[in-house]
């Protein structure tokens, strides 16, 4: 069995990032932009009005208020669309409505609200004159030119995700078509003696194919075109045929004939035609999964193309293609952000996990009192697609975990959150823990000091069992709180101390967003049982066994060796005591955002 991350690499190993193509502006949301675009103008091309009201010169309503208006003669009007055909000279204004250029000699624009021209108008004065009742100050309600778009600067860089307001930004600049990076044609083929294509009649015996559909749903949403080829049957005679129409494609997704059934054939026609990887997949559900190329002479040309073989469980099919055949389209996009986003949620039911594998459970996720809680839908057969029907994220339980009990922090992955959040959701923690006296807080400085060093910023967070050092009896602060102040803050010149009442000890992943997001790095001493990334300090004298199981570990630090205590195959990576900076290499890389 492999993990679901080497399942994941291996897939991702087989896909490129497509061509570019060029092509109407509105067909290309969502996809990833292939150039760097330039304006050749100035948006808004000329001064112009963010009002309707008088385009004026500031200096002439020097001292106007409603007792003592400034009376102006009005010489012209312009409307949006149209140049203005006169200046406004000293004494005289310009109607002028939203976004018409401002005229020639005017600075200022006052809104119809600070004239008179209601007043004006309902007791039929002439409009060849203005009152204006307050006095502007030069460029009120003007737009500059340029002042969005100057023209030679990049207004978008090449690898942005066009989402809605960057098409418009391209339709701003003119352009009406522009250079993505194509989208990827995958086929979506079912197997199965047993299915019926939608709209046929169900005889005794049969169900309908709905893996088809659930997949080029999916393939839609992720940017992909689905090109649906329809049922192959349980024989290798359909099912080469089948594959055969799907090899002009940039991937082929099938579902079912992967498990050990007589019937499921797709991984023998796979081995015949392609290399196959066939692997069970440390997951559940979803352990079945074929994945391989398929080498086929088109004409006179060799086309490899990647295939993903689905197990043919509805549930099953629709949570590995999340997990391999979603981040491969999003891949061949030339996307960058490849993760769905996690969050940590209260679990509100019990999971068992029987057999080591790592639980994808479908869960409703709800927030309250700035807290998630997940809620299993019902019942978890991998049959069951009313489930996901009801599920907006997938709780994932680590192979480790043989259960999770009502109360838990468990991660969830959410299926209708875009991977953009993910990167921005993904948090730089890391916690050393170790027995007592094993030299935690050592290190904690020592890779402060290196991270410092390397221009991070560093927020450390520290456990304690009793109380804190700043919380003194007698203090103003202390008195605050005996006073009932939910929460006091210090603040200093160079310092801010926040105490706050909690009910309950905090989980560590609770603790970031009250400290804020503004750091590359957040080390935490201890936090022993949390489920983040952790490192452990071994040292000899204090025993050979350690705290945490080594699954648990991002890493050991030793002053020992820990050759005779773990097995090779599960052994985190090691290093050395006192080599804080192949550690701290070792934590920028797999955690630090780029330190600039
Ligand atoms: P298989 O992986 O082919 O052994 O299929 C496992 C289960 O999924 C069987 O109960 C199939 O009937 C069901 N199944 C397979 N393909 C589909 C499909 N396209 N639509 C709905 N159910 C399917
Ligand atoms: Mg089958």
């Amino acid at each position: 069995m492999i993990s679901v991350e080497e399942a994941l690499e291996k897939v991702l190993s087989y896909v490129e990032v497509l061509e570019p193509e060029r092509k109407p502006i509105l067909d290309c949301l969502g996809q990833v932009l292939a150039e760097d675009v330039y304006s050749s103008i100035d948006i808004p091309p000329l001064d112009n009005s963010a009002m309707d009201g008088y385009a004026v010169r500031a200096e002439d309503t020097r001292g106007a208020s409603e007792s003592s208006p400034r009376y102006l003669v009005v010489v012209g009007e312009v409307a949006a669309g149209s140049m203005p055909s006169k200046e406004v000279k000293p004494g005289t204004a310009i109607r002028i409505m939203t976004g018409a250029p401002l005229p020639e000699g005017a600075d200022a624009v006052v809104q119809f609200e600070d004239t008179d021209e209601v007043s004006r108008k309902s007791s039929s004065e002439e409009l060849s004159r203005i009152g204006i009742l307050c006095r502007a100050k030069k460029g009120l309600n003007v737009r500059c030119r340029g002042e969005d778009i100057a023209a030679g600067n990049l207004i978008l860089e090449k690898g942005t995700v066009l989402r809605p307001q960057e098409i418009g930004v391209l339709a701003s600049l003119g352009h009406s078509a522009t250079l993505v990076i194509r989208r990827p044609i995958v086929a979506i083929l079912a197997t199965g003696d047993e299915l019926v294509g939608v709209g046929q009649p169900l005889v005794p015996g049969k169900i309908y194919d709905s893996n088809t559909y659930a997949i080029a749903a999916e393939v839609s949403r992720y940017g992909g075109i689905p090109r649906i080829l329809g049922i192959g049957r349980d024989s290798i005679q359909s099912l080469n045929e089948k594959i055969g129409e799907g090899l002009d494609a940039d991937m082929l997704v099938t579902s079912g004939g992967v498990s050990k059934g007589d019937y499921d054939i797709v991984k023998d026609v796979l081995a015949e035609c392609g290399e196959i990887g066939f692997w069970t997949v440390c997951m559940k559900p979803g352990k079945p999964l074929a994945f391989g190329v398929i080498k086929k002479s088109v004409g006179r040309k060799k086309r490899k193309v990647p295939h993903l073989g689905l197990p043919g469980n509805p549930v099953s099919s629709m949570i590995t293609f999340e997990q391999f055949a979603r981040p491969a389209i999003l891949k061949m996009m030339g996307k960058k952000a490849l993760a769905k986003p996690t969050i940590r949620a209260i679990i509100e039911g019990d999971i068992t996990n029987t057999d080591g594998r790592r639980v994808f459970a479908r869960v409703m996720v709800t927030r309250r009192g700035g807290q998630y809680y997940a809620s299993l839908t019902g019942p978890q057969g991998s049959g069951i697609l009313t489930s996901m029907t009801k599920a907006d994220g997938l709780a994932v339980i680590p192979e480790i975990s043989k259960e999770v009990k009502a109360g838990d922090m468990v991660e969830v992955q959410m299926l209708d959150w875009g991977e953009e959040q993910g990167e921005a959701s993904k948090l730089p923690i890391v916690a050393i823990v170790g027995k007592s006296e094993s030299g935690k807080t050592v290190l904690m400085e020592q890779l402060i000091a290196e991270f410092k060093k390397r221009g991070a910023k560093v927020a450390a967070v520290k456990h304690s069992h009793a109380g804190m050092e700043i919380d003194h009896p007698g203090k103003d602060s202390w008195k605050f709180s005996q006073a009932g102040s939910d929460a006091v803050c210090i603040s200093a010149p160079d310092r801010l101390a926040f105490i706050k009442n909690v009910a309950r000890e905090l989980n560590i992943e609770e603790i970031p967003p009250i400290i804020g997001s503004e750091f590359d790095l957040i080390l935490v001493e201890g936090f022993k049982r949390s489920i983040v990334p952790k490192i452990e300090v071994h040292r000899k004298e204090l025993g050979d066994d350690l705290l945490c199981s080594p699954e648990e570990l991002l890493a050991v630090v030793t002053d020992g060796s820990l050759d005779t205590l773990v097995a090779d195959n599960r052994r985190p990576p090691v290093f050395r005591w006192g080599d804080t900076a192949t550690i701290a290499d070792f934590i920028e890389r797999n955690f630090l955002r780029a330190v600039s």
